[in-house]
């Protein structure tokens, strides 16, 4: 594995580790229910970097969803868990 795809990974770990902290710090009402107190922002996240983290298993991380081109690594340096290259984010509504 390269070693900025490494980084992004971290990074991603790291993120989701925090989110997943701030979860059980703040216990939910229903057992049941993973999400805990996150907000729908924070849990877009969390889902964002479970399928980036997906890709890279996968080994697709870094190619555009949309147009199958490289997303570049500035960009994921950025935002690991981007979907889409810097063209087609302006192009596709989150
Ligand atoms: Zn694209």
């Amino acid at each position: 594995m390269d070693v900025w795809m490494n980084e992004a990974r971290e990074a991603l770990l790291q993120r989701r580790s925090r989110l997943r902290r701030r979860a059980d710090q703040d216990k939910p009402r229903v057992p049941q229910d993973a999400a805990g107190g996150l907000s729908k922002g924070d849990l877009q996240e969390l889902c964002d970097i479970d399928a980036a983290l997906e890709r890279m298993k996968a080994g697709e991380f870094g190619r555009c969803a949309r147009c199958g081109g490289p997303i570049g690594r500035h960009r994921l340096r950025a935002i690991p868990e981007a979907r889409y290259c810097l063209t087609c984010s302006g192009l596709v509504a989150r």
